[in-house]
């Protein structure tokens, strides 16, 4: 997420001796990277203050890894302000349990809805009922009744004839009468907020009565989730917040700010388009995530007991000079195939922390030789200068491949990525020795 933040990190990590002067540069580093990484400035100042305060305190100085302790201070500092605990979802004393969703258009509430049903029935073995109330779109209808027939859930929808309102409480009867225990109601967004769509959700909040009010936000669009979400809970109270497309969200501002904004906890995170890709947000993980940095020395370590010596050392050179191509990718990669369970790899990896679907370790051989898929069916020049590859090239790829054009579009950006990551690690080791730290 932030990488001038793993930077800072990586760098205070190898310190044996922390003096008030390095806390400075940390938590001056520390601003920097929040406010690069899109968080809230007035967050950031708490945040800073946080940190620095219990940073300066004795505690640090005399201890015996002091990087490492204030690495913990940032972290705990990181989680407590997405809200410490994971929050738990609602209950109602008698069913249904009744959840609207909210949001802009295209935040991610239908497919959300859908992700939350089946989380639900499959976490909590719940059986919830989806109810289609955005009549504005009906494509918005026919997209949750076709989630439904995914899932095999029954959806109630009314066609777009009929209030929003009254679908929402016939949904919430329809519930009652079949003994379902969860009723999510998809509601209407709109580009911007406006008071007009707010009004329609307030009548509809008046007229169920929800146990839960989930605002769906964007997590790509940054500060402007954070805006939108303190607009929504204004008027609306909402319960908890849904962040979505967590996985494209690289510099993680929104997800660091909207608790401290709205006081409202992240409950779940949306990590893909798939209806399984919805996940209980913990501000513990998410922190230890924006810190993590893959350790790609101990990567090379691990290499070397079961690679060619020499060829690793190649290798190594190469990721140190980012000069690293996709050539040498596929080559690392049947290497590492060959070096046991990929799970202990992969956390390894700079980057992987990062990338989609590699998250919680769950990598199988599939994807693996999806990615092989789509390195051979690149030219010999488009694996040598990645650059290259314009839209028709990418279709091309992803043809010859067999596989979709964002999944090519997500190797290259993950590629890229990591060659950012290897370069900035480089810099820092010609850093390291180059001037020895204060201290
Ligand atoms: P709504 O207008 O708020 O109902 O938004 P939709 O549910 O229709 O979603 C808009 C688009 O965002 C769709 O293409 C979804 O597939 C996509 N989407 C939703 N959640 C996620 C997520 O967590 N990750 C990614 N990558 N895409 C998502
Ligand atoms: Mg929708």
């Amino acid at each position: 997420l932030a990488d001038r933040l793993q930077n800072t990190i990586q760098k205070i990590k190898g310190k044996g001796k922390v003096t008030e002067q390095d806390v400075k540069e940390m938590t001056r580093e520390v601003r920097l990277a929040l406010l690069e990484a899109d968080v809230n400035f007035k967050v950031v100042k708490d945040f800073v203050k946080n940190v620095k305060e219990r940073a300066v305190g004795q505690e640090v100085m005399e201890s015996l890894t002091p990087g490492q302790q204030v690495i913990k201070i940032v972290k705990d500092e990181l989680s407590q302000l997405m809200g410490g605990e994971e929050s738990k979802i609602a209950v109602a004393d008698r069913p249904p349990t009744v959840i609207m969703m909210v949001g802009l258009q295209g935040a991610g509430k239908t497919t959300t809805t859908g992700k939350l049903a089946n989380l639900l029935r499959k976490k909590y073995n719940r059986k919830p009922l989806l109810v289609a109330a955005d009549i504005y779109r009906p494509a918005a209808i026919d997209q949750l009744e076709t989630l439904g027939k995914q899932l095999n859930m029954p959806v109630y929808s009314q066609g777009t004839d009929i209030s929003p309102v009254e679908i929402a409480k016939q949904g919430l009867e329809k519930a009652k009468e079949e003994h379902l225990d969860y009723v999510l109601i998809d509601t209407a967004g709109r580009l911007h907020i406006d008071g007009e769509l707010m009004d329609e959700l307030v009548q509809i909040k008046e007229a169920v009565n929800p146990d839960e009010i989930f605002l769906v936000v964007d997590a790509m669009t940054g500060q402007d989730a954070v805006n939108v979400a303190e607009s929504f809970n204004d008027q609306l109270d909402v319960s908890g917040v849904v962040l979505t497309k967590l996985d494209g969200d690289t510099r993680g501002g929104a997800a660091l700010s909207i608790k401290a904004v709205t006081n409202k906890p992240i409950k779940f995170a949306g990590m893909g388009e798939k209806l399984d890709q919805l996940e209980v947000f913990h501000p513990e993980r998410m922190a230890s995530r924006i810190l993590g940095m893959g350790d790609v020395l101990s990567l090379i370590e691990k290499a070397q007991e079961n690679v060619d010596e020499k060829r690793a050392k190649e290798l190594e050179e190469k990721m140190r000079s980012a000069s690293f191509t996709f050539d040498d990718f596929l080559e690392q990669m049947g290497q590492v195939k060959n070096m046991g369970p990929l799970e202990d790899l992969i956390g390894m990896i700079p980057g992987a922390n990062k990338m989609k679907g590699l998250k919680n370790m769950e990598i199988d051989e599939k994807q693996i030789s999806h990615v092989e898929a789509i390195i051979q069916s690149m030219t010999a020049k488009e694996r040598q200068d990645p650059s290259i590859i314009n839209a028709g090239r990418r279709k091309r790829i992803a043809k010859g491949a067999g596989r979709s054009v964002s999944e090519v579009n997500r190797l290259l950006k993950q590629f890229e990525d990591m060659k950012k990551m290897m370069k900035q690690m480089t810099n820092m080791q010609s850093g390291k020795k180059g001037k020895k730290g204060k201290g």
